[in-house]
């Protein structure tokens, strides 16, 4: 009987190496009766199937929709092919030269066989805390240069032992070519110390490291991106003394659970926080509070958030479970520095504030920071992106050449372009002193090396100042674009939505260098992807002493006010003035007559702390954005009204805060409760924004708005404008791939410059 066969080759890009595709594929194809073989390539997985027409229907269909925890499928192309008749289905040895075209997967968390592993007295592996398998484990951190095999990664100093070689041989164990396969026989071991240097003799450091914690100690625990610094989330004492050691006054620390129930006696979550929580990803999720909040208060003081997150490493999960409800583990530095990960450097950094180290002797080569995401407007947005999900790209519409982008200063990223990929790099920081410098410089290096590329173009912010601005015209042999802050914001949610311009941009944002040296920040722009045109924004008022402004935002109160009375006060009985003493509110009303070290700013951030600040919430911040979060935590309930306001026809549109200002300055007069104000204030930046939307796409005759900037993290202010602009007719596009900080913005500069040079 003839029966009908059939052969096809198929090509499968994406992250597909290392990942236990090809042992996937092999019992995939097994269970369908097929023949052939499978082999990596330098693009990614080369299959050969043959057999019955339906199993290769049935294969291609399991391949597509359930591949591999770890592996993304970005293509499969299917082809007919010559039937080579095979006996067997096999796994071939690789093909081509290198992996230079594949994709790195990044760093995941151990998976439920490996825990069930660990936690059983009857495996070698009970209690190893670097047990991991093709589906699990450490990628991103431990690897210097591709291809992705052990010998290029930290790897390499362990060799394996007869029994952990066997099961990466053998394609059908689920440790096949598991790159940081080890056992306690071969692998890395962890250790513990005084903050003397001393190492600490004991059977199980782990046990005893618990025991210390729960002792009140300060704890550096060596993780898969970084140190951590824990303590006990539940002793205020240990907490307390870890926030003055790490010279980190109010900004909440993150903490770690053993699981979902211990998280519910401290906060509120639904079913999309669980997922996330739980992916493997294994992020920090800002979640509300719960009322009564079972931690000790100085773990988030002030703050209706606490971000949670659960155990991602096998080291993690032991130490959990010695009965914790929940740990702090905050990054192991002083604030604004880098995140330790050289054991060395540890010590030398953080004797200062941990009383013992939990350490061991697998190297981290690049370091990277917990991912921070929330849920808000019914989405999941990044606060920041970085472990587990770098260096997963964002997948753009058309090719570009290979650009890399600096970033701007805050939250700084990089991000590097290969055809229609883009890769932004993990957190770096802060680019504000030499540590954090030198590893802007490191994670461009590393990034280029492990993707194999020479940018032909560098885009930077249009500051001059900024040090990743100095650094991109340092470089030779690539041109330089400087793209504007606000327009880079705008073309980074444009780039990950997958569109193209004319759009109108909504930039709500803190700072960025505008043409006309004035600070910018509330910006409507008419963007498409190679420029804009600045249709409106909010008027501008002085910054008295410039970055003074910032940390004090009672300065920007009193311009706002000096902006809507003049010269001439009435009485206003603002507390806040009080508070900050007479002869100070003169200095600074001085300051703003006689333009003294007052730049001129139309920055949304700043109306945001001025508000808070004529509120009285705060007068200084000990971190950037703080009096806005305040103002956004202060708001409740459902505002019907908003502050009267004012535009100013011309080209660009100027909206007036002077209105707004009177219209809060009046109800704290008559003593409306704050939050009634601060949800009013937010309905009105709402109602302002549309408004000027709707003005913008009348006459431009636009149907597409784009949200971007920092002050969107605000999710009051998301939640409140989405609406509002589709009641209008818009179609809204927002962030959901990259955060809407200044972490996302280096994807909107390689995307603009090389859109501007291909005009020039
Ligand atoms: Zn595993
Ligand atoms: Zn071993
Ligand atoms: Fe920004």
């Amino acid at each position: 009987m003839e029966q009908r066969h059939e052969a096809r080759r198929l090509e499968v890009n994406g992250i597909v190496q290392g990942v236990g595709f090809r042992p996937f594929v092999f019992q995939l194809a097994a269970r369908c009766g097929l023949k052939g073989e499978v082999a990596n390539t330098s693009a990614g997985v080369s299959i050969h199937i043959e057999g019955a027409p339906e199993s290769i229907r049935h294969f291609e269909r399991e391949l597509s929709q359930s591949p591999p925890p770890l592996a993304r499928i970005v293509a499969i192309v299917s082809r007919p092919a010559p039937p080579g008749h095979y006996p067997d289905f096999r796994i071939a040895h690789s093909r081509g030269e290198s992996a230079m075209a594949t994709l790195i997967s990044p760093d995941v968390a151990v998976c439920g066989d490996c825990l069930a592993e660990m936690f059983d007295p009857a495996e070698r592996r009970f209690r190893y805390p670097f047990i991991n398998c093709t589906n699990c484990g450490p990628r991103y951190t431990i690897i210097d240069d591709i291809p992705y095999d052990r010998p290029k990664t930290s790897m390499r100093h362990f060799a394996m032992c007869a029994r952990c070689r066997a099961e990466y041989e053998d394609p059908l164990n689920r440790r096949f070519h598991a790159q940081p396969n080890a056992c306690p026989a071969c692998g890395p071991q962890v250790s513990l110390w005084d903050d003397r240097g001393n190492e600490i003799n004991s059977e199980d450091p782990i046990r005893q490291a618990a025991e210390l914690i729960r002792q009140g100690r300060i704890l550096a625990v060596k993780g898969l991106g970084g140190y951590h610094l824990a303590v006990d989330a539940l002793q205020p004492a240990a907490v307390a003394r870890l926030r003055r050691r790490k010279l980190r006054e109010e900004k909440p620390f993150a903490v770690m659970s053993p699981d979902i129930a211990a998280i519910r006696a401290y906060a509120r979550l639904g079913p999309e926080e669980e997922a996330l929580l739980a992916s493997i990803q294994r992020p920090i999720v800002l979640l509300a509070k719960a009322d009564p909040f079972a931690l000790a208060a100085e773990v988030a003081p002030g703050n209706r958030f606490i971000g949670a997150l659960l155990p991602y490493t096998p080291l993690h999960h032991l130490l959990l479970a010695e009965g914790f409800t929940a740990l702090v583990m905050t990054s192991g530095n002083l604030s604004e520095e880098p995140i330790a990960i050289d054991n060395a450097d540890a010590f030398a950094r953080l004797a200062g504030i941990a009383d013992n180290f939990l350490d061991h002797n697998r190297e981290i080569y690049l370091r990277s920071d917990d991912s921070v995401l929330r849920r808000a407007a019914g989405e999941t947005r990044f606060l920041r992106r970085s472990r587990g999900y770098v260096p997963v790209p964002v997948f753009l519409k058309r090719p570009l050449p290979p650009v890399l982008a600096c970033g701007a200063e805050l939250k700084s990223t990089v991000c590097l372009t290969k055809g229609s990929q883009a890769f932004l790099s993990q957190h770096i920081g802060d680019l504000e002193n030499l540590a954090t410098y030198e590893f802007f410089q490191q994670t461009i290096a590393h990034m280029q090396r492990i993707l194999g590329l020479r940018p032909e173009l560098i885009a930077c912010d249009l500051h001059p100042d900024y040090l990743s601005t100095r650094w991109a015209r340092e470089q030779t042999g690539a041109a330089v674009i400087a793209v504007q802050h606000h327009h880079a914001h705008i073309v980074s949610a444009m780039a990950e939505r997958g569109i193209a311009g004319p759009v109108i941009g909504v930039a709500c944002d803190g700072t960025g260098y505008g043409p006309d040296a004035t600070v910018w920040g509330g910006e409507v722009l008419v963007a498409d992807e190679g420029g804009f045109e600045r249709a409106a924004h909010l008027a501008c008022v002085p910054m008295p002493g410039s970055a003074a402004a910032i940390k004090e935002p009672w300065r920007m109160a009193v311009s706002y006010l000096q902006d809507a009375y003049g010269d001439a006060w009435p009485d206003l009985g603002l507390p806040f003035l009080e508070q900050a003493g007479a002869s100070n509110v003169r200095i600074i009303r001085e300051m703003i007559a006689k333009r003294v070290n007052s730049p001129l700013t139309s920055s949304l951030g700043r109306l945001f702390d001025g508000v808070a600040a004529l509120a009285g919430m705060r007068s200084r911040v000990n971190y950037e954005g703080q009096a806005a979060m305040e103002l956004e935590m202060a708001a409740a309930g459902e505002a019907e009204q908003s502050y009267e306001f004012a535009l100013e026809d011309g080209v660009p549109i100027r909206i007036l805060p002077a209105p707004i200002i009177r219209g809060v300055v009046e109800e704290l007069a008559r003593r409306v409760p704050l939050p009634v104000i601060g949800a009013r204030f937010h309905h009105t930046v709402v109602q302002v924004f549309a408004e000027v939307c709707a003005r913008i796409g009348r006459e431009r005759g636009l149907k597409r708005v784009v949200l971007s900037g920092g002050v969107f993290q605000n999710a009051r202010l998301l939640a409140g404008l989405i609406p509002a602009l589709e009641a209008r007719g818009f179609e809204v596009y927002s962030h959901r791939l990259v955060p809407t900080n200044d972490g996302g913005i280096a994807l909107g500069q390689a995307v603009a410059a090389a859109a501007q040079l291909k005009k020039a």
